[in-house]
């Protein structure tokens, strides 16, 4: 099949199964975005590293060409950052992010290290009008990544700026056992009630992605009022109606996590673990890549929305419920934040 019988075999899906379901407005709040100007100069990133399908860059231009035609009709507002890892330079990554926001429609995060002075990360945040940051496990040095916390990723005079100033942390947590980690769970709970000023977005419901490992683990978070959780690819509908079920509505954002979203393929659980299926020969996290092409594939972005309307059905969401989580709360939330910068 070639890429234009798959393009009509995806509008073919969105029409039957989500075009009835989906609000008209819809707010993306995780989303990756950047253009040359906020890599090192000459990086690029290796062959088949799932940014190749791109071009090996995801501009703001190549962003909202890919929603005109996966959400066709529809208002699509976003909040973005650049690659969360090297070859970033987080200044001209924060930069840029600035110069695509207008804090009504689209919103932005700057990358953070804990080695960046926290007077840098001020002005990186305050003079590109955005709503907050975004640190990432990779970011810490001088331990192996797999033993990183979630305090050696946001240190003391870090996050005392974002309470003070009511910004958003969007928080990959990092370690092995993701959201079911005793040492995480402990830490997210401390992170919010020290930090009761900050948002904190735990991005990937906590980096949810098989159902045994989320049982039980949010309703600490639950508790504390300033933590929300994004969706971010994870199309499990176990994982998504447990959300719904036990984590304020209100405090779900959907976000696709473009442009890894938009490959084909799906997110599965395997016995208690997870893999990506793809269709597309393309390095991405742990990946099975289907050489023999046994099924089609859509885009991840569509078994997001799809795994979301399942679990929403299951869980028994209003309409009013389903467009909170699709736009509204994003939009109040990073409205808030935002508003709060220009200070
Ligand atoms: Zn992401």
């Amino acid at each position: 099949m070639n890429e234009h019988e798959e393009q009509a075999k995806d509008l073919r899906l969105y029409e039957q199964e989500l075009k009835g379901f989906l609000p008209e407005r819809i707010f993306d709040a995780h989303v990756h975005l950047f253009d040359a100007s906020c890599l090192k100069p000459g990086a690029t990133f290796p062959p088949r590293y799932c940014y190749q399908k791109f071009g090996g860059l995801f501009t703001v231009e190549q962003y909202e060409a890919w929603m005109a035609r996966l959400l066709p009709g529809h208002v699509v507002h976003f909040n973005s950052f650049g690659h969360p890892e090297d070859p970033s330079d987080r200044d001209a990554a924060a930069a840029y992010t600035g110069r695509i926001s207008d804090n009504r429609g689209r919103f932005g995060l700057a990358l953070v290290a804990p080695a960046d002075p926290v007077e840098t990360v001020v002005k990186r945040v305050v003079d590109n009008r955005l709503a907050g940051y975004k640190p990432y496990p990779s970011f810490v040095t001088g331990k192996p990544v797999a033993e990183v916390t979630i305090f050696d990723m946001l240190p003391e005079p870090l996050m005392r700026e974002a309470d003070a100033r009511g910004w958003v942390v969007m928080l990959h947590i990092p370690r092995p056992g993701r959201i079911a980690d005793p040492v995480n769970q402990q830490q997210m709970v401390e992170l919010c009630r020290r930090y009761p000023g900050a948002k904190i977005i735990f991005a990937h419901i906590g980096r949810a992605y098989y159902l045994n490992s989320v049982l039980g683990a949010l309703e600490g978070i639950a508790a504390c009022p300033n933590a929300y959780l994004d969706t971010a690819m994870i199309n499990h509908e176990g994982v998504l109606e447990y959300a719904f079920r036990n984590f304020p509505r209100e405090r779900i954002l959907f976000g696709a996590d473009a442009p890894f979203a938009l490959l084909r393929g799906k997110s599965v659980e395997i016995n208690n673990q997870y893999a990506y299926l793809l269709g597309e020969d393309y390095a991405m996290g742990t990946a099975i890549y289907d050489a023999a092409h046994a099924v089609t594939f859509t885009t991840f972005f569509y078994e997001q929305l799809r795994g979301i309307k399942c679990a929403a059905e299951r869980a028994c969401l209003s309409r009013g419920d389903i467009e909170n989580v699709f736009f509204n709360n994003a939009q109040q939330l990073l409205s808030g934040c935002a508003h709060d910068t220009k200070k």
